[in-house]
């Protein structure tokens, strides 16, 4: 199976899972880059799945519908365009012979869904779309800081060699903000390096994996004392993990 990041407007990726013959596509904005690579593969495209409604992940579904032939999966609660196979929680679907379970992990917006591997003997892969970045989190436009923090902890709950698959390039702007938070992190500092060596390429920071990400992305680290007291110094009413993550977030927000 073939897993490829397709550049999409500034910033985005839209990932493509292919076993050259059938592919499928996660959060396609826009449709041009997806069927740019299904004439060049010579691919069917043979299903679509959906993270959350911004347009920046649904904008290119309708028009591939034309020449799509299977399903649109995407998240029960959320308005992404019609028709499509509405999922909720723990519901499990079949991708290109794999099985794929799906988490709410609302905060970006209020119905996000993530979709994660099952069965894979090692390396599952995890779309989450805009709620885990590389080194960072989805901004909360819909959801509140605990909503966020239990999300974040329900993927952080999967195995460590989970390949995240995250749906914005983003990384390096993060890791600026990780290293702010944790100067000492020589975590952030190595990745930061080798990031850095990577973009100069061109080529996408991601997937990442969940064990890397426990390490230098300061959203799952707000119980460490020094994430703690860096959001402290921020305003953050206390070092409880949601009060932390939602210092953290607020200060990113700002963060330039
Ligand atoms: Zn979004
Ligand atoms: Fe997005």
């Amino acid at each position: 199976m073939n897993l490829i990041a397709l550049p999409a407007f500034s910033d985005n990726y839209i990932w493509m899972l292919h076993d050259d013959a059938n592919a499928v596509v996660v959060d396609p904005g826009d449709a041009a880059p997806v069927e740019a690579a299904l004439e060049q593969r010579g691919l069917r495209l043979a299903g679509i799945l959906v993270t959350h409604h911004h347009a920046d992940h649904v904008g290119g579904v309708d028009r591939l519908r034309s020449r799509l032939d299977g399903p649109v999966w995407g998240p029960a609660r959320e308005a992404i365009p019609a028709p499509f196979v509405a999922l909720q929680d723990g519901a499990l679907i079949e991708v290109l012979g794999r099985r794929f379970q799906v988490i709410d992990v609302p905060g970006h917006t209020a119905g996000h869904i993530a979709y994660f591997e099952l069965g894979a003997p090692r390396a599952p892969l995890l779309f989450c779309g805009d709620t885990l970045f590389s080194a960072g989190c989805g901004r909360l436009f819909e959801g509140t800081p605990a909503q966020m923090a239990a999300s974040l902890a329900r993927l952080t709950a999967l195995p460590g060699d989970t390949r995240v698959c995250c749906t914005h390039e983003y990384t390096l702007s993060n890791l600026r903000f990780a290293q702010a938070v944790e100067p000492d992190n020589l975590a952030v500092q190595g990745h930061t390096a080798r990031c850095m060596t990577i973009r100069s390429t061109g080529e996408p920071t991601l997937p990442s994996t969940l064990a890397l990400e426990l390490e230098i992305n300061p959203f799952l680290r707000c119980s460490e004392p020094a994430v703690a007291a860096a959001a402290l110094a921020q305003g953050a009413d206390s070092t409880q993990p949601v009060a932390v993550l939602a210092a953290l977030r607020e200060w990113k927000n700002r963060f330039r």
